[in-house]
């Protein structure tokens, strides 16, 4: 067999099984209330105030040119990149050398000026953030992490150019055979690492201290069957007021991490709940299987570039004499930018059901759908949550259900496990509505 169909078929080949996992996570996942059904009933599942629904829709409105223009940039550089002869220019004044190392600087050109494009943007956003009381940081502070970002992504990109160039000149034809494992194996190993490595970059982590509800919340680890060795808090407040928690890497970095904002924001009961949701993650090991669909979707890509890449009308719309001229380079990015946006609806679709789960797995571990609702409630009121999201910003940015349909799954399990929606942590908070 020659090169292309091998790697056409390796393509689907792997997709094939990244389906079979996706599908996995689909089957056992429960969809949930739709979001349509829901929605009709956000009076009576997340009553509020006129002027709190107004500032949630200010909020929105605010940032959503930002988020958008961000979103075409990201899409419309690489493109030039790719189809114009604006990616060879800025890649081709780097005469000579070997080629992994001019597409490794190449790439780092082209990376520093979609930064450069993507900026404005960034900090338009993080002024809406601050204008809103969300984000409580210095500029120092948000220049710092985006530096660490950037310099952390400028590595890792120039590394993987390097490789990738290295095999493309070594073996014209057969590259992907060898990229793909290899890029599989480093995406494993970076999630792997990722906790420990990546994240105290941005935020300091501290064992909860001893107290009555670390007590509560190694119990309820426990009660799930879930082996918990600590809860980290996540010093986060030196940046947000938002509340958040989250588990990520796996096997011996596996870890739940809590915002100090919620230790300090939020009831037990409700912090307890938050918990039980990312024990949900644990217990269905969502990490490992998200980790091992990103490792299939590199190796994918490998193959995908070689199809690219040995189809002549895209090298000279790129400028580049072969596959293995680093002038390609703005291929790399275009294909990059065009096969994320597309996976983007998708990744959120697996992503919701895979939360819904989550969720369904808090409810029948805790057993209190009342705490759960108000949780959902507080973390949508504090967070400045889109009470309302229409269809397109659903697609393309929900990665979680809506918090009407978290409360609605909520309300459904309470009448399905005949439980009462009181919220008795809470003296004498109401139940969230009457269902
Ligand atoms: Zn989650």
């Amino acid at each position: 067999m020659s090169d292309r169909p091998a790697a056409a078929l390796a393509l689907l080949g792997i997709v094939a099984v990244a389906l079979l996992i996706a599908g996995g996570a689909l089957r056992y996942g429960r969809p949930g209330p739709s979001r349509a059904g829901a929605r009709a009933r956000r009076a009576e599942l997340l009553p509020v105030e006129p002027a709190v629904g107004d500032r949630h829709a200010a909020f929105h409105r605010a940032l959503r040119p930002w988020t958008y223009t961000a979103l075409v940039a990201g899409l419309a550089v690489p493109l030039l990149y790719g189809l114009t002869p604006l990616g060879a220019a800025l890649v081709g004044w780097l005469t000579a050398g070997p080629a992994p190392l001019r597409a490794a600087l190449g790439g780092l050109v082209l990376g520093a000026l979609a930064e450069v494009v993507s900026l404005p943007f960034a900090v338009r956003r993080e002024i809406v953030l601050r204008r809103y009381g969300l984000s409580v940081r210095t500029w120092r502070s948000w220049f710092g992490d985006a530096a660490k970002s950037v310099a952390l992504g400028a590595v890792l990109s120039a590394a993987a150019l390097a490789a990738l160039y290295g095999l493309l000149g070594a073996s014209p034809r057969w590259w992907w055979a060898w990229a793909a494992p290899a890029a599989a194996a480093v995406v494993l190993l970076l999630a792997f690492v990722f906790p420990v490595l990546v994240e105290p970059l941005f935020l300091r982590f501290a064992p909860m201290e001893p107290s009555p509800l670390r007590d509560r919340l190694l119990a309820l680890a426990e009660r799930g069957g879930v082996p918990v060795r600590d809860v980290l808090v996540a010093d986060a407040s030196r940046r947000t007021t938002a509340l958040n928690a989250y588990v990520s890497g796996f096997g011996a970095t596996r870890r739940v991490v809590v915002f100090d904002t919620l230790v300090t924001g939020a009831p037990a009961a409700e912090i307890e709940a938050v918990v039980a949701h990312e024990l949900g993650h644990a217990a269905r090991r969502d990490v490992l299987a998200g980790t091992a669909l990103a490792a299939l979707g590199a190796a994918a890509l490998c193959c995908l570039l070689h199809l690219v890449l040995a189809w002549p009308p895209v090298l000279r719309a790129a400028h580049a004499t072969g596959p293995a001229d680093p002038r390609s380079v703005g291929v790399l990015f275009a294909v990059l930018a065009v096969v994320g946006l597309l996976l983007t609806p998708v990744q959120n679709l697996l992503s919701r059901r895979i939360e819904g789960r989550a969720d369904t797995y808090a409810l029948e571990l805790s057993r209190r759908p009342g705490v759960f609702a108000a949780m959902q409630r507080r973390l949508a009121l504090t967070n400045l949550a889109d009470l309302d999201p229409g269809p397109v910003p659903y697609l393309l940015f929900a990665s979680h259900p809506t918090t009407v349909q978290r409360i609605a799954a909520a309300h459904a399990f309470a009448r399905a496990a005949d439980l009462p929606l009181d919220n008795p942590d809470v003296p004498g908070h109401p139940p969230e509505a009457t269902a």
